[in-house]
């Protein structure tokens, strides 16, 4: 059985095929969605998705989000007395989903289609790969995100030659892709994005108009706990106004209530500026696949933030037709990673497309450039691969050495757009022995070889002596050997992972214990005794009494969240 992975930012997906159509599958809380979070328990124990969001702000320094950014880099993150790669993290994600999935299933889950933003780099879809490796998962097949959003509306079976457009945005990121499916074939035109823009940034709208519109002292601006309350209370907003001509936002602060109303119309023109930064990599993923808007006949909405009205008139306006809302924007990846994973394993009711990709960046070596005037300019970035060309692709160019003598050649591969070499990324380098002999001797061929899970490889054949060189690609050193997975593989599955049985009770307590830090007072040792009283029946494990003192935790929990009490802040009467 191949799964479906969409491995998120914030949140995670697990999906199969099965009967013909993609399914969900819920984790141990019963969620679709698991957010990407890890925590480590005091004993050691590792804790994967809601339980280690809730402890995101009462053990900061045990717990973690949003590492998926990282992913391709050798940055580390220590976890109370451990330190983690970000492909480490991943792992403990992806081996969540793999539980949910085998639980669900009764059968074992080893093999894995797993979706990577578009733009995802050579050395972060092999961190990916490797994430995957390391959580006991062969993968099948990395798919781009807006691949498998098309996937999932199933626009590979339409007919004729079509091209649609996937607009995805998300809490934090802006992604445009443009498809194109001709005689069976579906290849990504262009890609364009905004790594800046997101969700986040409608929502920080809301909380500048509260704090103008509230008259809260500037003081409150300082309070942290305070304004993180703030900006959950500006996200919940936000999605009222999704469905609502106007909600209102009350807090309270340090003894006083402080409520504004803000309506529908409001919000949009306080959005205005975000709006018209959207149209820019929707222009740009246009020009680059020579297109205009009218030229696009589908567009599918991907990502949480889709779901504003604001943002469907935009696309609407924009391509003078309703984009596809059908499925769920947080869902629609996983569900075409599904797809996916279900024309891998050959299923009947799927015709196979060939799924072709465009290269994110162009790819390149430095060199000098021969200028017209004779002279030399030094330093330069010679794309052997341009930007947005369709993989698998394989393109050959020749080289000399600068001098006649010359022992070794040495070739930096880079990938960017800047004329210099050194404002791009360099991502790899090789050496060809040379004999010292005429510059001409040294002539070489240098094959660029991208593949369609976005694997760069480098073969340098010496055309004197026929001789072939190839490149394993070294991203800034960050990418493991065998045995450094191998080893870390080890590591991982040593770790104790909280028993998902037991999920439901943790993450309770988890969320009672975010409170309390909030609480002060006789506030806080109330709460303080509801979570020792359900940590006292958990121990006896009595499953009736489990039940009704988790419904008490629960509501404990409820009635402070409703109220609103933070620190700075005075406790309900
Ligand atoms: P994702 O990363 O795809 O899960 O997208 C998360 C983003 O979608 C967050 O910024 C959410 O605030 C936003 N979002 C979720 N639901 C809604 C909604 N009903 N209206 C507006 N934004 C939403």
């Amino acid at each position: 059985m191949i799964v479906g992975i969409d491995l998120g930012t914030t949140h995670s997906l697990v999906a199969c095929w099965k009967d013909g159509a993609p399914h969900l599958i819920p984790n141990a809380l019963g969620s679709v969605l698991t957010p990407s979070c890890i925590s480590l328990d005091q004993d050691g124990t590792v804790l994967v998705g809601r339980a280690a969001r809730e402890r995101l702000q009462s053990h900061p320094d045990r717990s973690i989000a949003v590492f998926k950014r990282h992913m391709g880099g050798n940055k580390e993150f220590r976890l109370g007395s451990r330190s983690f790669r970000p492909e480490e993290l991943s792992a403990l994600v992806l081996r969540a989903l793999k539980a949910d999935a085998e639980a669900a299933m009764g059968q074992a889950v080893t093999e894995a289609v797993i979706s990577v933003p578009a733009y995802f780099s050579d050395g972060q879809r092999k961190a990916t790969r490797t994430a995957a490796q390391l959580a006991g998962l062969h993968v099948e097949r990395l798919v781009n995100e807006p691949t498998a959003a098309a996937l999932a509306y199933g626009l590979h079976q339409r007919g004729s030659e079509s091209r649609f457009l996937v607009f995805d945005l998300g809490g934090g990121t802006f992604d445009v892709s443009i498809l194109e499916l001709f005689e069976g074939v579906m290849e990504v035109r262009a890609t364009a994005g905004d790594n800046f823009l997101g969700g986040e940034d409608f929502s920080n709208e809301i909380v500048h108009w509260f704090l103008q519109a509230s008259g809260l002292p500037d003081k409150a601006r300082r309070d942290g706990h305070f304004m993180q309350h703030l900006a959950a209370r500006a996200e919940a907003l936000k999605c009222t106004l999704s469905t609502e001509p106007q909600a209102e936002l009350a807090v309270h602060w340090q003894g006083r209530d402080y409520t504004a109303t803000l309506s529908e119309d409001h919000y949009r023109r306080l959005c205005e500026p975000l709006l018209a930064r959207l149209r820019l990599p929707l222009e740009r993923a246009l020009r680059d696949a020579g297109l205009r808007a009218g030229d696009v006949q589908e567009v599918v909405l991907a990502g949480g933030a889709t779901r504003a009205p604001m943002i469907r008139n935009l696309v609407t306006r924009m391509f003078g037709r309703f984009p596809s809302a059908h499925f769920n924007p947080d869902e629609v990846v996983a569900m075409g990673a599904a797809v996916m994973a279900g024309m891998k394993a050959r299923d009947e009711s799927l015709r196979e497309v060939v799924m072709t990709d465009v290269c994110p960046y162009s790819l390149g070596v430095e060199a000098n450039r021969d200028l017209p005037s004779g002279e030399k300019a030094h330093g330069q970035f010679i794309p052997i691969i341009e930007r947005n060309t369709v993989v698998p692709v394989s393109r050959v160019h020749g080289f000399a050495p600068e001098r006649d003598g010359q022992q070794v050649l040495e070739l930096r591969i880079f990938q960017g757009e800047s004329r210099l070499a050194r404002d791009n990324i360099e991502i790899g380098k090789l050496s060809v022995p040379l004999e010292g002999g005429p510059r001409g001797d040294g002539a070489v061929e240098v094959r660029f070889t991208y593949d369609v899970n976005g694997l760069l490889e480098v073969e340098v054949t010496r055309l004197k002596t026929q001789q072939v060189y190839r490149l394993v690609i070294r991203n800034n050193d960050t990418d493991l050997t065998e045995q450094q997975i191998e080893a870390r593989f080890q590591a991982l599955a040593e770790l104790k992972v909280h028993p998902r049985d037991k999920l439901e009770n943790r993450t309770l307590i988890a969320e009672a214990e975010r409170i309390h830090e909030f609480l002060r007072g006789a506030s806080r040792e109330r709460m303080a005794a509801e979570i020792g009283e359900f940590e006292a029946v958990l121990a006896h494990q009595h499953e009736r009494s489990i039940v009704s003192a988790r419904e008490r935790l629960r509501d404990a929990i409820e009635y402070f969240e409703r109220a609103g009490v933070f620190e700075g802040g005075t406790e309900p009467s």
